[in-house]
């Protein structure tokens, strides 16, 4: 479903544009910061009303600006707003710019889809990780079940990621070898997406509480 057309439109615009901002979709975080970035017909990314907001990237846990394209959590600053400016808001919501061109020739740069929120995010041996990269791995591989949950200890003063994964019920009737491999197979693939080497347990079907979020998704037990 698209925007309805805005009540006045720009004489100036031609009436092939016009015809198309119905298309144009809002980049609204639970209605956090409308209106700041729009999608063009060619839908690679946001355009940022750059005359209205100026738009950061930084790294969530030391504030530092990030190199272009590498996602971090989205800072604002209104630049037109005169009762209530916002100065370098921190939005908590994680994405990348991009200034490549894009082919509808408006030249304010992109940001991308919103990746996460920054209170998603867990710090294992030093890496920011998210639950959602977990379950993009786990849900590319057929042979998961829809739940899994992410524990997080403290051992020897080192943090260990337990990741149990639930396998469908006919992968699991599988004789010891071939689940040990397939249990090798997912730490590997993990450990290439968040580069931290979880250990992973392979549970059956419908043991794993079931639901969406960091609540029902991480259990992190190293402040106890
Ligand atoms: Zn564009």
């Amino acid at each position: 479903m698209g925007q309805p057309p805005p009540a006045r439109l720009d004489s100036a615009r031609s009436a092939a544009d016009a015809a198309l901002i119905p298309r144009f979709r809002k980049a609204s975080s639970r209605g956090l910061w409308p209106g700041v970035a729009f999608e063009c017909p060619y839908q690679n990314g946001l355009h940022i009303w750059e005359d209205n907001y100026l738009a950061e990237i930084v790294d969530p846990d030391s504030g530092e600006a990030v190199p272009e394209g590498e996602t971090g959590e989205l800072v604002l600053t209104t630049l037109q707003r005169e009762a209530m400016p916002l100065l370098r808001y921190r939005t908590g919501d994680l994405t990348a710019i991009t200034t490549s061109p894009c082919p509808c020739g408006r030249t304010h740069r992109r940001i991308s889809r919103i990746k996460g929120r920054t209170d998603d995010m867990m710090i294992v041996r030093g890496v920011n990780i998210f639950p959602r990269q977990v379950e993009e791995i786990l849900m590319r591989i057929p042979e998961v079940a829809t739940n899994y949950l992410i524990s997080l200890d403290r051992r020897n003063g080192l943090d260990v990621m337990t990741v149990e994964v639930e396998l469908r019920k006919d992968v699991s009737r599988r004789d010891h070898e071939s689940l040990e491999a397939f249990q090798r197979k997912i730490q590997r693939e993990l450990k290439n997406e968040i580069l931290v080497t979880p250990v992973v347990e392979l549970v059956d079907q419908g043991t794993l509480p079931a639901g969406q979020g960091k609540a029902r998704r991480v259990v992190d037990r190293r402040q106890i």
